[in-house]
């Protein structure tokens, strides 16, 4: 077997297209989409991020703000800005970039942000939602991956769905939102015992281990859907994903490619949050 290749750029053109359009609509009534990013450091692949995260607002016709901080800044001032933010009507989404440097309680600078403008669904209040299955905004990067799914018809109601990683932003939402769709879910990390055991009975695997090609084709359940959350650089400074694609695809029945796959699917979901909350600011 061959897999079909699940092409995150294409499904997020044109979830981007769709976006773009809702955001003209919008903005034609008097509230345009805005994002807020903050950045503290100069950590080149955070730049990075962030300069991708600005351009894709722009290009979706969003205002966006960029505030830089210098790696050694107070986190009184940070949070400030946060409050200041948080008071601005025409503000709908604040992001921080992370990793923060060491002198920042990440989880107090995630819980400054207004539930209401956490657009990266990283606030308590809005995992606690999730896990009720209650309407918040959602981590882009699973959020992206049930797009993806969505717009692959997979059927996920009665899957057996394996999820490796069990963080907060990726692993442990992924698996709420498989599970509220109806999938039978097991969360795998560093201490499960037999994961090869656990993988050989998944028709859905999401790997986000951050391991480059840590699960093989030989791990794998004949006709599995696997999806590759990892982002990994080599050596050489390609980059590659937490599954060796190349034995994987022999396998599996759909599979997503690093790059290509899941990461241009996150800040398209970033955007469809600061578009849902500017659509709900402009409802109000
Ligand atoms: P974390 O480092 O927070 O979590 C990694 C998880 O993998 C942990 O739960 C860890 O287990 C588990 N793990 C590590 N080693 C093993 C092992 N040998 N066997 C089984 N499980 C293991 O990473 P993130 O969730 O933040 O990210 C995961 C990957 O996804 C990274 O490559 C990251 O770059 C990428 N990423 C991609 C995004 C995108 O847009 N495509 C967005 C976010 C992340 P334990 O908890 O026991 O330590």
């Amino acid at each position: 077997m061959t897999a079909r290749i699940l092409d995150g750029k294409t499904i997020a053109e044109r979830v981007r297209e769709d976006i773009a359009q809702q955001a003209k609509t919008l903005s034609a009534q008097g509230v345009q989409p805005c994002l807020a990013v903050i950045l503290v450091g100069s950590d080149p692949a955070s730049a990075v991020y962030v300069r991708n995260k600005v351009a894709a607002c722009e290009k979706a016709g969003f205002r966006s703000l960029k505030f830089d901080y210098p790696a050694d800044a107070e986190p009184a001032v940070v949070l400030a800005k946060i409050a200041e933010l948080n008071a601005d009507s025409s503000v709908h989404g604040i992001l921080v970039q992370l990793p923060l440097p060491p002198q920042f309680d990440e989880d107090a600078v995630l819980e400054a942000i207004l539930p209401t403008k956490d657009v990266d669904g990283f606030h308590a209040e809005n995992f606690g939602m999730l896990l009720q299955g209650r309407e918040s905004f959602y981590p882009c990067t699973p959020w992206g991956v049930m797009r993806m799914l969505q717009e692959e018809n997979v059927k996920i109601e009665g899957a057996e769905a394996v999820i490796i990683g069990r963080s907060n932003i990726v692993g442990k939402p992924m698996a709420v939102m498989l599970l509220s769709k109806g999938a039978t879910v097991t969360i795998c990390h560093s201490k499960t015992k037999d994961l090869t055991a656990h993988l050989k009975r998944a028709d859905i695997v999401v790997a986000a281990v951050g391991r480059p090609r840590f699960v093989t084709g030989a791990m794998l359940k004949p006709g599995a859907i696997v999806i590759d959350v990892g982002i990994n650089r080599l050596p050489d400074g390609k980059l590659c994903g937490d599954v060796d694609f190349d034995s994987a695809k022999q396998v599996a029945s759909l599979i997503t490619p690093v790059p290509g796959g899941v990461g241009p699917m996150t800040i398209t979901m970033l955007l469809a949050n600061t578009l849902l909350s500017a659509q709900r600011a402009a409802a109000k």
